[in-house]
């Protein structure tokens, strides 16, 4: 029989290009979560539509790229450099980003933004426009059409517009925040109405779902139900879709032979020592600096621990061409210097710090050798770290501390120790509380955690959301 075929529609391919001649390319397959959620997924034929992230001014490259990317099942969308920093740099990264996170702005970015909002707002709109026209260009009777994230509010509209026979969803992998704060953006209403369009519309929990309604119900009028949101009749149905992992993914790592004696490696260098482990890219919502601060105060107040614990943080650089981003890092670089300047002692220091990433291999190891980890984002749509580590601690059973408002303290709040990020002297205190955990506790504890990583996989999720979204349109069909 011929399965449905799904376009995935997301700002980037999941697949890094290399270009290595006037028409060759070299690919490579990025593993996201994304992409092995819906490799999983057998009864749809995926197929994704979104931007390459390179450049390809000219047409001979253009098109061997295009052919390179259809062995992959990936249709690329050609955005100049301009589109580029005005639609994903300015308007999604410097706007929607920060938004959705309840970060401000320092006083003069928020008045230069101010400024280029609109210019910024209308690069938005094309860019979303450009996707549109190529999910029409491929989109046949019958596909569903998934669209993914702050990048592409705009698009439900604009596929609408095409084809207003179309299956529409679109999930948002960020919180979504209070309507007092989306009531901030000059755009509120456009985009709360172009995101309408959708047939189906996902969030990662409850609360962003719920947030989502009321600034429809405030902002623009319209009438909450708790299906969703109603405009004269037509239903746009919102609904909560926790995104998981491919736990087994993570669970058979551990037996690979290399990931072993790297596990090995790590627990010789550490012997003596209980390790406590952050693993962000470098982003203000992270909380990086509020973590490290909350590991100095445990230590000054818990002498006897100071030769016997370490906090290793691998913190992905990301957006380093961004000035607030440079000086997110060297803030941080300057307390871990501290931290290890006051602490460290001839032969070893309590902070590792790497500006850098980790293949999945090395990740998994030190998952698994991790004796308690500390997510304290300030806010996180979901944050999968905090699934990996417990998918990787069945022999361990270490300790997850977890920001509460991370959307995985609404799965893991059970099984973690969750606290507000901002109140380091609560931090401090549940990292004392994780390292004298009794191993009993730990075990309840992880027990909870580790069943829930399991039972709820990205490929779950995926399958959850599109059937919804064939249901909600054949729902749709028989009202009227
Ligand atoms: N990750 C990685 N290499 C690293 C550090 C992290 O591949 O060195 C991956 C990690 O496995 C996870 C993702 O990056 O899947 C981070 O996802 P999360 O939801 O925690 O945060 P985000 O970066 O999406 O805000």
């Amino acid at each position: 029989y011929n399965r449905q075929r799904l376009l995935v529609v997301a700002n980037r391919l999941p697949v890094s290009a290399v270009r290595r001649g006037e028409d060759s390319w070299s690919l490579e397959i990025s593993a996201g979560g994304l992409v092995s959620a819906l490799l999983g997924v057998k009864e749809f034929e995926a197929r994704w539509i979104g931007w390459a992230g390179v450049n390809v001014p000219d047409e001979v490259g253009q098109k061997a790229l295009t052919k390179a990317l259809a062995e992959k099942r990936c249709i690329p969308v050609f955005l100049d450099e301009e589109i580029v920093h005005q639609y994903s740099n300015g308007y999604c990264n410097n706007i929607l980003w920060p938004l959705f996170h309840y970060l401000g702005l320092p006083q003069e970015d928020r008045l230069a933004t101010t400024r280029s909002f609109q210019s910024q707002f209308a690069a938005y709109k094309k860019a979303n426009q450009m996707f549109a026209d190529v999910v029409s260009e491929h989109y046949e009777e019958g596909d569903v059409v998934w669209c993914h994230d702050y990048h592409l509010m705009f698009l439900p509209k604009c596929l609408k517009e095409y084809n207003s026979k179309m299956k529409v969803g679109w999930f948002l992998h960020t919180p979504f925040p209070s309507s007092e704060i989306h009531r901030t953006l000059p755009s509120r209403s456009e985009l709360l109405r172009s995101v309408l369009a959708a047939d189906l519309v996902g969030f990662h929990t409850y609360d962003y779902a719920r947030h989502f309604v009321s600034a429809c119900t405030r902002i623009l009028g319209l009438e909450g139900t708790p299906e969703g949101v109603e405009d004269q009749g037509r239903l746009t149905r919102v609904a909560a879709f926790p995104i998981g992992i491919d736990s087994e993914r993570f669970i058979r790592a551990l037996e690979v032979p290399d990931v072993i004696q790297n596990m090995k490696e790590l627990k010789e260098r550490f012997a003596g020592r209980k390790v406590m482990l952050g693993v962000d890219r470098l982003d203000m919502i992270k909380g990086i600096p509020q973590k490290i601060l909350a590991f100095e105060k445990f230590l000054e107040e818990n002498a006897s621990w100071r030769d016997k614990v370490v906090l290793l943080q691998i913190a992905v650089p990301t957006r380093t061409d961004v000035p607030e981003y440079q000086k997110l890092t060297s803030q941080v670089h300057e307390i871990v210097g501290r931290i290890n300047g006051r602490f460290g002692t001839l032969t070893a220091v309590p902070i590792h710090h790497l500006d850098r990433s980790l293949d999945f291999y090395a990740l998994c190891a030190l998952y698994a050798v991790t004796d308690v980890a500390l997510v304290t984002s300030l806010r996180d749509g979901m944050n999968l770290v905090s699934y990996e580590f417990v998918a990787c601690q069945e022999a361990k059973k270490g300790v997850l501390i977890l920001s509460e408002f991370a959307g995985a303290a609404q799965s893991l709040g059970a099984g973690a120790i969750l606290v507000n990020p901002w109140n380091i002297t609560e931090v401090a205190a549940s990292i004392g509380q994780a390292l004298n955990m009794s191993p009993e506790e730990r075990k309840k504890r992880h027990r909870h955690n580790f069943h829930h990583v399991k039972t709820h996989t990205a490929q779950e999720w995926a399958e959850t959301f599109v059937s919804e979204l064939n249901d909600t349109v054949i729902e749709a069909q028989l009202r009227i």
